[in-house]
């Protein structure tokens, strides 16, 4: 089922995530399903629960365009991150027509559940790590608007929330 996707400044994209138990309830396994069937309609590189509204530590890497299999996380955190940074441009599903220059670093180590509930470990520098980034992001209540430095796209929207104290 696709789902629909909450935009800013739905009041869920801020709030606190709750960790996910296992095995795995049919809830969350439904989400899980659901959820990789709307980040391929959608075509995003990325989904985290609190965009469809489940206020779960639970993301969807979809990467499968750069040749890398769409993988479901639970419980993703980021153990270390590089020294090195690195400015790329970023959108959002839930920030339509907001782009901007987003500074992370380019390695990180992370650490999530897979659907099995077994630990898994690994470090990238590439776009995985960039969209777990992102991804993590969201299950802490935070969005590229309150990264991005330098804007490419719809700063005037951001303004106009900094008006209405909606940021
Ligand atoms: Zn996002």
């Amino acid at each position: 089922m696709i789902l629909p996707i909450l935009t800013y400044p739905n009041k869920v994209l801020r709030e606190p995530t709750e960790p996910v138990v296992f095995p795995l309830s049919k809830e969350i396994k439904k989400l899980t399903k659901d959820m990789i069937e709307t980040v391929r309609k959608a075509d995003g590189i990325g989904l985290a629960a609190p965009q469809v509204g489940k206020s779960v530590k639970l993301i969807i890497v979809n990467l499968e365009k750069n040749g890398v299999p769409l993988v479901a996380l639970y419980n993703p955190k980021i153990l270390s991150k590089g020294f090195k940074k690195v400015d790329i441009e970023e959108g959002c599903l839930s920030l339509p027509g907001i782009f901007g220059m987003v500074r992370r670093p380019k390695k990180v180590t992370i650490q999530a559940q897979n659907s099995e509930g077994e630990v898994i470990k690994f470090t990238d520098e590439g776009w995985v790590s960039r969209v777990v980034q992102h991804e993590t992001d969201h299950t802490n209540g935070k969005l590229i608007i309150d990264l991005i430095k330098k804007y490419t796209q719809g700063e005037q929207i951001v303004k106009d929330w900094k008006k209405e104290k909606l940021l």
